[in-house]
């Protein structure tokens, strides 16, 4: 949830939620929360079992507008609870000194129980990272799983933790608070810096990190992406980013009606339709809630929302199902074992379940085009609500030619970018709406090119394209290159349980959304079709009532008259 009141854009036309991401120094007094998120923290603050400590060093109001944001945002909470003490020093004081206080704003909680500092202000995403950070800190515990805290205890050696987040990723307090996490479990061991990338550029030049969120150990690179908290704590403890961690047999058991795998429109629209009809529903998440949705700037097309941000769309439909249902985020289902109740594995606990809903989406495809894995995160990106504030006043392209491509590029000149796109045919795919305000906006459009390579040593220097008619290469010089040309199935699961896919690799579904397993169903971007958000939540709606009747008259013990 977005628990912190939005900066202005400072561009003007773009409304979405990231254009919270850069703090505003405009000087209109608006308050930091709203009332009922301020009656809610309080509530939960009064139950704190420990004072948190926040030392802010910051430059003083006016001279930048992160400590402006940062010293805000802080006094707000210590208006919230007595337990939080904030004290706020200036960056050449006796006190940044002796904690070797080099960037502005610096935050440092609690330094005696743990340490863990945030560079920047925590507001936008962010804010997020810092209500985590004062509840893990407030409870004084690190709430680690079983399996993590058994991780951490095999660490061997120091690890200076940076991550680098941005204020418009989603994904990035899921990781910093994996680190948090961390820092707090092994005091002795892990050191923690949160990094705000915009409000500490040359940090992360040095570091070539240009995509969010990155986590280094030391100067070494252990994710890329955010991570499941055990995932994370593997990562940290082999220094290299771990993707499977399978729990340990003993791990918890829930027991559940429906476990809907996937947390965006469909899994989400599913999981109120089944519990609602009264099946114990919960919803299994390894990302960011919300999906593609969480990342697109804006959405213009949502019946009802003549213009939303794709994350506001997101808290809503997550608050909503949360007043029904339990979602287990940054959680990944690793195994399914068909039976009746059918049996499931996460990365962090096992559940039963009647049916299970595969909801897992889609994910951004590749170019493919050398240079471009190898400068993943270094200029070449996937998110442009993530990482496009970076890339203010420098030159992107944009690749694509369909709807996400074109809001992308929208979004990238709203937010400074000097962007062009590049399309491969001679007319682009998007609907013709955001083509006129590709228009409006006087973006470039190269027509008629594919990118052919992607050079730069340590980031993006410059594209090679390759002309479709026919013509002569060209080479472009860019400071980054954003990827949109569409969205494979994320079908790995529906490909280990053995379920019959399309051509194409959607999971083949019938009129009321069986697959080809009894009791696993498939709804949203993974079994194809349109791929709107309407769509997809809509045929989660549809599988979730599939899914209530066979429970009541399960299909796989009626007979072949009784189905006719
Ligand atoms: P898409 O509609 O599949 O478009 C992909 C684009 O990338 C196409 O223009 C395609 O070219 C191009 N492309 C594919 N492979 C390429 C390659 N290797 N090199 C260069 N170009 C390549 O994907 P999308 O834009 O991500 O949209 C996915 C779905 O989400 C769609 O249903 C869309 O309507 C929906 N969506 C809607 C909105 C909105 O309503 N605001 C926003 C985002 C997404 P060709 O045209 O030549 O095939």
């Amino acid at each position: 949830m977005s628990l912190f009141r939005k900066s202005p854009p400072d561009h003007g036309h773009d409304h979405g939620p990231d254009s919270a991401s850069t703090p505003s120094d405009d000087g209109a007094e608006r308050p930091v929360l709203d009332p009922q998120t301020k009656l809610d923290l309080q509530g939960l603050f009064q139950h704190f079992q420990q004072d948190v400590e926040i030392l802010l060093f910051a430059a003083a109001d006016g001279v930048d507008v992160f400590s402006t944001a940062a010293r805000k945002v802080l006094r707000a909470m210590a208006e919230l609870s007595p337990r939080i003490r904030l004290s706020e020093h200036a960056p050449d004081s006796p006190r940044a000194r002796d904690l070797s206080v080099s960037a502005t704003p610096t935050i440092i909680m609690s330094p005696e129980r743990c340490r863990f500092r945030y560079l920047g202000a925590p507001v936008g995403e962010e804010g997020r990272t810092l209500i985590e950070a004062l509840i893990l800190l407030g409870f004084g515990d690190s709430s680690l799983s079983p399996p993590s805290r058994k991780l951490l205890k095999t660490l061997d050696g120091p690890r200076q933790v940076k991550v680098f987040v941005s204020l418009t990723c989603p994904y990035c307090p899921q990781q910093a608070i994996n680190a948090l996490k961390a820092a707090l479990e092994r005091p002795d061991l892990v050191a923690v810096e949160i990094v705000d990338i915009q409000a500490n550029p040359d940090l992360a030049d040095q570091y070539g990190a240009h995509s969010t969120p990155q986590a280094f150990a030391g100067d070494k690179l252990i994710a890329l992406g955010a991570q499941a908290e055990e995932l994370f704590m593997a990562s940290l403890v082999k220094l290299e980013q771990q993707t499977i961690f399978i729990p340990d047999s003993d791990a918890q058991l829930i027991a559940a009606d429906l476990v809907v795998v996937g947390g965006g429109p469909a899994g989400l629209t599913a999981a109120i339709y089944g519990a609602r009809s009264g099946l114990k529903t919960v919803v299994i998440e390894k990302d960011a809630l919300g999906g593609q949705v969480a990342t697109t700037p804006v959405v213009e097309n949502y019946p009802g929302l003549t213009s939303v941000g794709g994350k506001a769309l997101v808290d809503l439909m997550v608050s909503h199902a949360l007043e029904y249902c339990q979602i287990f985020p940054g959680e990944e289902v690793m195994e399914i074992t068909p039976g009746q109740p059918l049996a499931l594995a996460t990365n962090r606990r096992r559940f039963t379940a009647r049916a299970v809903l595969l909801a897992t989406g889609a994910r951004h495809r590749q170019l493919g085009a050398p240079g471009e894995q190898r400068l993943a995160g270094r200029g070449v990106s996937y998110c442009a609500t993530c990482d496009g504030p970076l890339f203010k006043n420098r030159a992107v392209l944009m690749v694509g030619g369909g709807d996400s491509a074109v809001t992308e590029a929208l979004h990238l000149a709203n937010q400074g970018a000097s962007v062009t796109l590049v399309h491969r045919r001679e007319k682009l795919r998007a609907q013709a709406r955001l083509v006129e305000q590709l228009e409006n906006l006087k973006i470039p459009v190269i027509y008629n090119a594919e990118v052919k390579e992607i050079k730069g040593q340590e980031r993006v220097e410059a594209v090679v394209l390759a002309d479709t008619a026919g013509g002569p290469e060209r080479e472009l010089k860019v400071d980054g290159v954003f990827v949109a040309v569409g969205y494979d199935p994320a079908n790995a699961l529906a490909r280990r349980l053995g379920l019959a896919l399309t051509p194409e690799g959607y999971i083949q579904v019938d009129e009321r959304h069986h697959t080809s397993q009894t009791g696993v169903y498939a709804a949203g971007d993974v079994q194809g079709g349109f791929k709107q958000i309407v769509t997809a939540a809509g045929q989660g709606a549809a599988a979730a009532m599939s899914i209530f009747e066979d429970l009541m008259n399960p299909y796989w013990t009626r007979t072949r008259a009784e189905k006719a």
